[in-house]
Parts: structure tokens; sequence; C-alpha cells
């Protein structure tokens, strides 16, 4: 388009002048009226300055490409990695929403580059979808479940696995991980046939854990190290500011029937979106535990629970075995139980991280 500037009149400058109005601008007291004057220099300017322009007041191909694609709203068209890339504020919400789940968008610019698609495959690959860089309909619908209008929903909607959550690049012995022994104090959790208490067996197994981890060199954080209370939310508060890798969550299961049995593990799972890493460790845990204590694998189990949708970083919960099942009591009795638990625990993440 030819350049326009103050005192020109036109189509052209309705145009301009229509899509500035419609964003929001300021046209003075004349509006839309096809006359480019000091108003609509100055809405120009505005609209120049909040994106990111050059400020002359005056509408060339850079200026005018950026009002055409200011007006997109998110899902308005199909976007895609494409040369000359997509630029417009539906790619500036769609950077934003990458971002605040914890996909490395880059820079919030409204420029659909490189960056932004590879966090596009990385939602898609952890929402199950097939991975094509396209951000179309069903993408921004996965999406809205999670967020609105780019923003997590209410309190307690974070997405762990930020950074990546690909802690599987890195060496074991460099992380940080959390250990934390479910309940505690106050909260006793479920109990044994003989009255075992599930709180003792978390705190044990996770103590073991803790020793197994430091002894090849992790850093190990305990949410507790006694019988002491701990609230839900304390635990990944922990975790996250002690800027930790793992989280690992030491529970027992429970249930009604005493034949109920089986090493569980689970990982975050919410509004169809899943921890890729998640599933993937809790599968090895699985494999090791029921292996180690000779007990049935359960499938990893995908859950929104707090440990889980709190903590930043890659986070399973680990039942080893159900305290309530036949015989189990005298297998918890045993002196080497917790070790023989922490030990396949680090077997699993030994797994995890360098596949055998
Ligand atoms: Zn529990």
């Amino acid at each position: 388009m030819r350049t326009l500037k103050l005192g020109d009149r036109g189509k052209e400058v309705l145009d301009v002048q229509s899509r500035l109005f419609s964003l929001g601008y300021d046209l003075g007291t004349d509006g839309v009226d096809g006359y480019f004057g000091e108003d609509t220099r100055a809405a120009v300017l505005h609209f120049q300055q909040r994106n990111g322009l050059r400020a002359d007041g005056v509408i060339a191909d850079n200026t005018w490409q950026e009002l055409v694609e200011a007006r997109y709203e998110p899902g308005e068209r199909l976007l895609y990695l494409r040369i000359p890339s997509f630029r417009g504020v539906d790619v500036l919400h769609l950077q934003r929403s990458l971002n605040r789940l914890g996909f490395n968008a880059g820079p919030e610019d409204g420029i659909l580059g490189p960056g932004t698609e590879r966090a596009v495959l990385d939602f898609q690959k952890n929402a199950g979808m097939v991975m094509d860089g396209m951000i179309d309909e069903s993408v921004l619908k996965v999406m809205a479940r999670v967020t609105k209008d780019g923003e997590p929903h209410a309190a307690g909607a974070k997405i762990p696995d930020r950074n990546g959550g690909y802690a599987v690049d890195r060496d074991l012995a460099d992380l940080t991980v959390v250990v934390d022994p479910g309940h505690g104090g106050d909260d006793d959790g479920d109990v044994s046939q003989e009255g075992i208490r599930e709180k003792d067996v978390n705190l044990e197994v996770a103590l073991g854990l803790g020793k197994a981890l430091e002894s090849i060199g992790c850093g190990v954080l305990l949410t507790r190290d006694g019988d002491v209370t701990v609230p839900l939310y304390d635990r990944p508060a922990l975790a996250n500011q002690g800027g930790a890798d793992l989280f690992i969550s030491i529970h027992h299961n429970s249930n009604p029937s005493p034949r109920a049995q089986g090493a569980a593990a689970y990982y975050f799972c919410r509004h169809g979106y899943f921890s890729e890493p998640g599933i993937i460790l809790a599968g090895h845990l699985v494999t090791s535990i029921s292996e180690a204590l000779d007990v049935p694998p359960l499938p990893p189990l995908g859950r929104n629970y707090a440990v889980l949708r709190e903590t930043e970083m890659t986070a399973v919960l680990l039942e080893p075995v159900f305290i309530t099942a036949d015989g189990m009591d005298s297998l918890l009795n045993e002196s080497g139980y917790a070790t023989r638990a922490a030990e396949a625990i680090l077997a699993g993440l030994g797994d995890y991280f360098s596949p055998r």
C-alpha cells in the first residue's frame, strides 16, 4: 500500500481509521472521516508505541501489517509456522497461554516464530494431540480448558512441568529431589489390619529414599523428617521454593477389601492435560516396585492431586503397596521393608533417567 501521512485523504485513510477505531484508539471529534488529521496521527503514534513499532505517525508497510493483524481474535484464523510469520494479538494470546502453562514459547511478542512452534508441539504432545504445530480450534479448546484469557483458572490451576519438565535429559545425580512422606502428626493416614499407621511407613520409606538419593549425589529435601503435621500446600511450596527438579510423594494404599493389592503411581492429569514426564516416570516406578516387592503393577493413574498440581517440577505420588491387604502386616513389620521399597524407587528413577 502507499504510505499514508498527515494531510492525506481517501478510502485508504478511512480503512486505517476504522481499524484504529475498532481497536479502541481515540480519533477525536471527527472520528472516522477519511481525513488524516492531527487526531488520526496521534492515534497512529499511540498504536505504534504500544506495538513496539517505530513511532513516526506514518502508515507504511510495517505499521499497516501490524494494524491488519492486530484485529485477529484468538481462534479467528488458523495459525502455524510460516514465512513471513503470523503476527497479531491472537499469536500474543497463544504465547501467553503457553508460557503460563509452562511451555516455553519465548518472548510474548505476538510473532509466531520457531520458538512458539516448539512450545505448541510440546503442548500438543503433553495433551495427547497430533503434533502438527497447527493451532486450530481443537488446540485452543484444550488450552481454554486449562486457561482463561491466558490466565490459569482460579487458584490452584498452575500446571507442573515448567521449563519443559523433561528432566530425563539430565543426570539423576545432579538433581534436587523432594521426598514427601504423606500425612504425619495429627494425620495418621490409613491404618493396616493390625494397626500399623500409614504415616509411619511413609516416613520410614521416605527417609530410606532420601538416604539412597544422597548416596548417589542428589540434593534431597524432605517435607518432614519426623512425626509432625505438615499442611498439604506447604509440601509443593517447599519444592517450588527449593528449586527442586523432582517431587516424589510417598503414601501407602488402602482398600476396604483385604484382597486389593498392587503398586500404584500417580501423575498429574486434569481437563485433558497430563504430565508427559510424569506418566513415564510413574510407569518406571511401578515396574520397579512391583518387581522388588512382588506385588502386581497397577497402570499409572492420572490424578489432580494438590501435590501433583501445585508442584512446578515433575511430580509423582507413589503407593508401593496396600497396607490393608492380607499378609501385609508381616511384610511391613520386616525390618527390611522400608529399605527394599526405597531401593526399588531409586532403581525406578534410574530407569527413567537412563533406560536399561
Ligand atoms: Zn496417604
